[in-house]
């Protein structure tokens, strides 16, 4: 961290900071040009975030030089994080889709829709037990019954399945059925859960909040892979902006962003950020070709008559259309590469 003075900074409020961080175990290095001083400091930068420098007399700014996430960094670790999913490896170089529909209904939509998207190439099954809906007169989800059906299907298909966990008090029951905990867009600054989730024996996908900066997203995921859990995958969903023609306004930029600052997988869910169905595929294959891991899908076997996310939602033939058109892209994009 550097901290630069005002250019009329007396000798005392000065020596008052380089206390401060003195004490906080940090050496110091004092620069002094013709019309500023600067102080470098030097160890670890967190002791000093709890320190209110900024607002300390003579101070002007206080610039950080290392990243607030350290388990989340690229240069923590020797290669890309790769989670095992099933017969498949999210995040070893392949483009991994998860589909399925917004909300588990009943046994043989899921059962029906896990063979469609199982038989268009999806490594893994969605499905919503517990529904974060934004009223609370919306369906909720059928709670651990729909537990029971995704666990059933994944018997029935060998695929692995995704399910979103929304309290701490959840996590015990989802983890004895799921294979993967999602985290939603509103929770992921819920740390208890997040914790929580971290010290769970199963990967996480952890989706970005509807106000949440990059660096926020990095942070939710420090928290769970402090607690010990190393299988985060983060999912880049839109965020809320200014815009209203989509749902959400999906950060495409994001994907490079987040692929150049983590190790961690990024995949795209292209339905939550479009909520209309004619836009899933155009924002699937811009997520493709900046290049995401994978996608996750919201797919029914009859959107119009869907109890969620209808909207959003592609029916088989959508999907399986949009399997084809991306799995094309991804080839010729690694065709141009040779
Ligand atoms: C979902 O995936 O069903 C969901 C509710 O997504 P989000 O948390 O991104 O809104
Ligand atoms: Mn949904």
């Amino acid at each position: 961290m550097v901290i630069v003075f005002r250019p009329d900074v007396s000798e005392a409020d000065l020596q008052f900071v380089i206390d401060r961080v003195t004490e906080a175990g940090l050496k110091t290095h004092v620069s002094r040009g013709t019309s500023r001083t600067i102080v470098g400091c030097i160890g670890d930068e967190d002791r000093l975030r709890e320190l209110a420098l900024q607002s300390l007399p003579g101070v002007e700014t206080v610039v950080s030089i290392e990243k607030p996430y350290k388990l989340a960094a690229r240069e923590y670790a020797a290669g890309a994080t790769v989670i095992p999913l099933g017969k498949a490896r999210l995040g070893d170089g392949s483009f991994s889709v998860i589909a399925g529909p917004c909300s588990v209904e009943n046994a043989e939509m899921l059962l029906s829709t896990a063979k469609s998207v199982k038989a268009a190439g999806a490594i893994a099954l969605r499905g919503g037990a517990f529904k974060p809906r934004t009223s609370p007169y919306s369906f909720r989800g059928l709670g651990e019954e729909a537990l029971e059906i995704l666990a059933s299907v994944r018997e029935q298909t060998g695929l692995p399945v995704v399910t979103e966990v929304m309290d701490t008090r959840q996590v015990e029951v989802v983890c004895k059925y799921a294979d993967v905990l999602q985290i939603g867009a509103r929770n992921m600054q819920n740390f208890s859960l997040l914790s929580e989730v971290g010290q769970a024996p199963k990967p996480v996908l952890l989706k970005r909040g509807l106000a949440a900066t990059i660096e926020d997203f990095l942070l939710a995921a420090e928290y769970v892979l402090s607690c010990g859990n190393r299988n985060v995958i983060l999912c880049e969903r839109g965020i809320r902006t200014f815009e209203r023609a989509t749902r959400n306004t999906l950060d495409i930029a994001a994907i490079p962003v987040l692929k150049a600052e983590t190790h961690l997988p990024v995949i795209v869910d292209p339905s939550h950020a479009a909520g209309r169905r004619d836009l899933v595929l155009p924002l699937a294959l811009a997520a493709a070709a900046v290049g995401a891991d994978g996608l996750i899908v919201e797919v029914h076997p009859d959107p119009d008559r869907a109890r969620s996310d209808g909207d959003q939602s592609l029916d088989f033939k959508a999907f399986a259309g949009l399997m084809g058109d991306v799995m094309a892209l991804r080839e010729s994009a690694a065709l141009r590469k040779k």
